[in-house]
């Protein structure tokens, strides 16, 4: 990144914060190590993206912003694509799966957990106005003792990270921003604030759809290693960890989008309420986001389309519980399931609802005929 480019970047998300100096002496080195990596991961899937399926995707500013709540923008200025993850975002995701890996009864079967101590780990984070924040007052830090558990903290961060970035990427490749650019003067598509706008209901479903990008390029990547576990390729950290087969992957993947999620609260769905969000409710999304996978392995024809159906549902439960041993909240994996059930009429009209939002974002889409076709 040029001087120029982290100075129009400052100035984009001047109001919410500004950029992040992630060569700030005054932090932590590996801070600063672990910031750098999340901009050269996001710019190097950009760079795939445009080399693989879009060859016109624009160039795209990504940094961080000075902003300690939980949240991240895309945002289309003149012809110039943004992206900013706030540094609170990195900072709860890396706090949570820190304080869960260095608790023995998580996990309790990845590496060398008596290293591990008992000690109370509360995650810092505090709710105010609806936004969550990483707590710097009271933060404790807490990295696990074994190496290896380390390592799986770190990982499930990388994919709670990734995934928030390639949904951000979905809003500019499938003609979000460019369509809230034209109907609003409001321009920045922030997730959780975004306003001025009139039918709520579009928004939901091009959230459902940046979803949908990310699980889909969740499960080409699994492709590639795949593949080169096929050639007999080495496969270098953290695929190494997390991909033994295609279950395996996705137990973690979901485990990290599923507690990525938690950070906000989760409540019994009700259809009346979603006239008022931008977003479908959390659980809502996951649980859209579950049937995406296991309908990708139904179109592909892949086996075991039953197993990763029951080990999904394993996984929330054990997500759930590992949040509440480090909030010290109710564990409830039943609201999450009691809203799978409540929220069908609300997701299937979701569904269909993309044949409203296709037209809409068509003109702004960066390749139109990639667009998932019209529901029938
Ligand atoms: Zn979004």
């Amino acid at each position: 990144m040029t001087k120029e480019e982290n100075e129009k970047f400052d100035a984009v998300f001047k109001d919410v914060g500004g950029r992040y100096y992630t060569d700030n002496k005054e932090n932590d080195e590996s801070f600063n190590i672990g910031l750098k990596q999340v901009i050269d991961d996001a710019e190097g899937f950009i760079k795939y993206l445009r080399r693989s399926r879009y060859v016109n995707l624009p160039y795209i500013n990504f940094n961080i912003i000075n902003n300690p709540t939980l949240n991240a923008c895309a945002v289309l200025v003149g012809d110039e694509y943004y992206i900013g993850l706030n540094v609170g975002s990195f900072l709860l995701v890396n706090d949570m799966f820190s304080k869960m890996f260095s608790n023995k009864e998580i996990f309790s079967n990845i590496g060398n957990v008596s290293l591990e101590t008992t000690s109370a780990k509360k995650l810092s984070r505090f709710i105010y106005n609806d936004e969550i924040y990483f707590n710097t007052k009271v933060f404790e830090s807490f990295l696990p003792q074994d190496p290896i558990r380390g390592s799986f903290s770190m990982m499930l961060s990388w994919l709670a990270i990734n995934y928030l970035v390639h949904h951000e990427i979905g809003h500019i490749i499938r003609g979000h921003c460019g369509y809230y650019k034209s109907i609003s003067y409001k321009q920045h598509w922030s997730e959780l604030e975004l306003k001025q706008f009139d039918n709520p209901f579009h928004f939901q479903t091009m959230e459902m759809d940046a979803d949908s990008f990310a699980v889909n390029y969740a499960f080409l990547s699994t492709d590639n290693v795949a593949q080169a576990k096929a050639d007999g390729k080495t496969i270098d950290y953290p695929w190494n960890l997390i991909y033994t087969d295609i279950e395996i992957f996705f137990h973690y993947w979901t485990f990290a989008i599923y507690s990525f999620h938690r950070l906000c609260n989760i409540e019994h769905f009700n259809e009346e309420e979603t006239n008022q969000l931008s977003h479908p409710p959390p659980s809502v999304r996951i649980s859209l986001m579950m049937n995406n996978i296991l309908s990708i392995m139904e179109k592909r024809n892949m086996p075991k389309i039953e197993s990763m159906s029951n080990m999904l549902v394993k996984t929330i439960v054990e997500a759930e519980l590992a949040f509440s041993k480090i909030t010290y909240e109710e564990n409830k994996p039943d609201i999450f399931f009691s809203n799978h059930v409540l929220s069908t009429n609300y997701t299937e009209k979701l569904m269909r609802n993309w044949n409203n939002v296709l037209p809409l974002i068509k003109p702004f889409a960066i390749a139109p005929e990639s667009l998932p076709p019209p529901v029938t």
